[in-house]
């Protein structure tokens, strides 16, 4: 996204209003961005319109550029699409308050049922017992007892021969008698959407009344996630979404495609297999996350101050011709030193995660650059600018005048390589680099 949109940050200089051409260029790297970010192919189509509808026509205040404004509408659209606020576990009934868990098999219905039970308990003074009413494997009980006990939440006894219902009515029933405020009643899954299933919930709905009907994802299934969400919302109607497995998922696509296909509030996400990690959703984040982005406008605005616009469109020219010898690389670390470091710089530019691991992985940090450029400049220029020539005896002799290991000499070629072979793919794209891009 990163390049492509800065291109179009640099060309959107006029004022006034939006036209459909600077939206719909802008959009093309939104769209892509949001595929990569795993959110439903319907998802990003209906988003991308929304926002479409939103941004042509809108007048540009005078501080940004056009590019910045689409940027703006896009980043705003998603959070609001992913919900405003934290939107809390309704308890505002007469208790024993019945919450169903429902969802696939593994998607940690039992994990985050033990998670909320433990939330509600500790955090808010309500009194909670749980039941599992998964007849299917006998260790679901189990493992349900096991989690009431270490974080300290009653479970109903389990009583073999009983049905999912009979189960749910008994737990309403010890509820009531027990005093409990909130009972949980946790289902048992499938490992796809099936008929029986669906049957089984619906009937524990009808017979048990819940508050909350939270339905349990797995943000890993990505795609998949949307069909859940169909087909339990239209066919049992769910009140809510717990968003699980948010730790192992770099994208946060899903949450997007559950938001926008249910409507439905995502009221919590696990973020772990410990009983202790479950987090409010905080939209913002997530829509950071999705775009990849961070305050782009910041952005724009320090790499403008820093970046010498004259270096970058020579560099820029050279990219576009598909070169990048040692001293363009040697003037780019110079420039990234200036910033702060290009784990800095990349941490800001939307789509630069991905790169920024590389980049780590490359040991290129703000600590590492100046000692780059010293081995840099122990060659001679002629090294700099072809360096094939750079063999066994040479490497040592540049090792040795610039205190480094050969080691080192050789993991800095090789991050040229790699910022070379990059280049050269920006190149072909675009008619200016990314830098050079962002240097207006
Ligand atoms: P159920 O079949 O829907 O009841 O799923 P379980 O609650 O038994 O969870 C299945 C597995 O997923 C277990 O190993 C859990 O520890 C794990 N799990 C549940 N929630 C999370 C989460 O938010 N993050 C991670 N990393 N693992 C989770
Ligand atoms: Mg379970």
């Amino acid at each position: 996204l990163s390049e492509k949109l800065s291109g179009i940050l640099d060309k959107l200089t006029r004022r006034g209003a939006l036209t459909e051409e600077d939206v719909n260029a802008a959009l093309r790297e939104v769209r892509r961005a949001l595929i990569e970010a795993d959110v439903a192919l319907e998802v990003v189509r209906s988003f991308t319109d929304k926002v479409r509808s939103r941004a042509v026509g809108a007048e540009v205040v005078k501080s940004v550029t056009p590019g910045q404004m689409v940027v703006k509408i896009v980043h705003d659209t998603l959070v609001e699409t992913l919900g405003s606020d934290a939107d809390p576990i309704n308890l505002d009934a007469v208790p024993p308050v019945p919450i169903l868990m429902v969802g696939l098999q593994g998607s940690g219905k039992t994990t985050s049922t033990a998670k909320i039970a433990r939330r509600l308990q500790d955090r808010q003074g309500r009194k909670v017992l749980m039941a599992s009413l998964d007849t299917r494997r006998p260790a679901a009980m189990e493992q349900l007892s096991v989690l009431g006990q270490q974080v300290g939440v009653a479970t109903l006894p389990i009583v073999a021969g009983q049905n999912a219902v009979q189960i749910a009515r008994r737990a309403l029933e010890a509820a009531r008698l027990g005093g409990f405020d909130v009972v949980m009643l946790d289902t048992a899954g499938r490992t796809t959407v099936d008929e029986a299933l669906m049957t089984e919930v619906a009937e524990v709905k009808a017979q048990t009344q819940p508050h909350e009907v939270l339905l349990v994802a797995d943000a890993l299934t990505g795609q998949d996630a949307v069909n859940t969400a169909r087909a339990f919302d239209g066919r049992v109607g769910v009140t809510g979404i717990v968003l699980t497995r948010v730790d192992g998922d770099g994208r946060g696509g899903a949450a997007l495609s559950m938001r926008a296909v249910t409507g439905k509030p995502i009221k919590l996400v696990g973020t772990g297999e410990k009983m202790d990690a479950l987090d409010e959703f905080h939209p913002a984040r997530i829509a950071n996350r999705i775009l990849g982005m961070g305050d782009i406008v910041s952005l724009v605005e320090k790499a403008a101050q820093t970046i010498d616009q004259e270096k970058a469109a020579r560099i820029a020219e050279k990219m576009r011709k598909g070169k990048f010898d040692l001293e363009d690389m040697r003037d780019q670390l110079g420039q990234v030193e200036k910033i702060g470091g290009i784990g800095g710089l990349m941490g800001m530019m939307p789509g630069m995660a991905k790169l920024k691991d590389q980049v780590s992985a490359a040991n290129l940090s703000g600590k590492t650059i100046s000692r780059q450029i010293a081995i840099i400049n122990s060659m001679t220029p002629k090294e700099r600018r072809n360096p094939d020539l750079l063999k066994a005896s040479r490497k040592k002799r540049i090792a040795a005048g610039s205190g480094a290991k050969v080691e080192e000499v050789n993991r800095l070629l090789k991050t040229h390589r790699q910022m070379a072979d990059m280049m050269k793919m920006m190149g072909q794209g675009g008619k200016r680099g990314p830098l050079a891009g962002l240097a207006n």
